[in-house]
């Protein structure tokens, strides 16, 4: 849930600081909300602190670029506003969502002068243990995002398809391109076969939680394959799992109908899950 405090920063009347969360913050010709011309970055805290704010920033300000947009604040000083508006809202813990639009324009033309950069502080959200054990599933899907490496506003399809998604009891969408598996609606995928972790390389948002799995892989000297997927080599798979921000290393023992391995999570899955509950209990 979104809390009480947000940081704008734009050609509206607060501009630079901490408002009230439900006052309007942008103007009505904005191009992120007429034209969803924008990227956004998503974090969340463990321990008070949030986890991988470097990458977190480094992947907003590329987002940003491809989009041809500038943050127009440094690491340090995006940082010191994010801590002092979680403090303002009372919490702990927090998810931290940044928000970088083209601001107000005419018609297609906007003012790379006047952005809009929004800091908006949102609870922790922890999917439900059991979820962990037995293993989730995925519905898949024909899309590839839209310019992918950024995190950018167009969700269209992953908003519009959550009725379905929810009737089939599934946790995400495994977007598919050309006999090809890419990523998942909000999260990246990987599968294991034969003691190999593999995870496609291009067509794909760059998850900072997949990037830190193929450094824990590189630490358990697992053999690691970043390279095209093929859709049919989902229904030979020993082990899949996805994983983003919010839902750390998540088993998937499901994909529309085929059941991966015998239906449990893998050991793979399990080892890395273990270690990077270690790396956050420690961040
Ligand atoms: N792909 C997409 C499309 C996403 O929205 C997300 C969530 N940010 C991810 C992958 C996973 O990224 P991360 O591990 O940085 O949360």
């Amino acid at each position: 849930m979104l809390k009480k405090y947000i940081w704008v920063n734009g050609p509206t009347a607060q501009a630079g600081k901490i408002v009230l969360a439900n006052r309007p913050a942008i103007l009505v010709n904005d191009i992120g909300f007429l034209r969803g011309y924008g990227v956004f970055d998503f974090m969340r805290t463990y321990n008070g602190k949030i986890f991988r704010y470097h990458d977190h920033y480094q992947r907003f300000v590329n987002s940003a670029k491809l989009l041809d947009l500038k943050v127009g604040l440094g690491e340090k000083e995006l940082e010191s506003i994010i801590y002092k508006l979680i403090k303002k809202n009372k919490l702990k813990e927090a998810s931290v969502r940044l928000v970088l639009t083209g601001g107000p324009a005419d018609g297609l033309l906007f003012n790379p002068k006047t952005r809009t950069l929004l800091v908006l502080i949102e609870d922790p959200y922890d999917l439900p243990v059991k979820l962990f054990k037995t293993g989730a599933k995925l519905i898949s899907f024909d899309y590839q995002r839209l310019i992918p490496e950024a995190k950018n506003f167009n969700y269209i399809w992953a908003v519009k398809l959550q009725a379905e998604q929810k009737e089939q009891g599934a946790t995400e969408i495994l977007y598919l391109n050309r006999g090809e598996v890419l990523e998942c609606s909000t999260s990246n995928f990987f599968l294991v076969k034969k003691g190999k972790l593999i995870t496609p390389k291009a067509g794909i948002l760059a998850g900072i939680t997949r990037q830190t799995v193929l450094e824990l892989a590189n630490k358990l000297k697992l053999r690691v394959e970043v390279r095209s997927i093929k859709v049919r080599e989902l229904k030979t798979a020993d082990e899949a799992f996805i994983t983003a921000t919010n839902k750390k290393i998540l088993p998937i023992v499901m994909i529309d109908k085929t059941k991966i391995s015998n239906g449990l999570p893998g050991p793979i899955t399990k080892t890395l899950l273990a270690e990077f509950e270690i790396l956050i209990r420690n961040n």
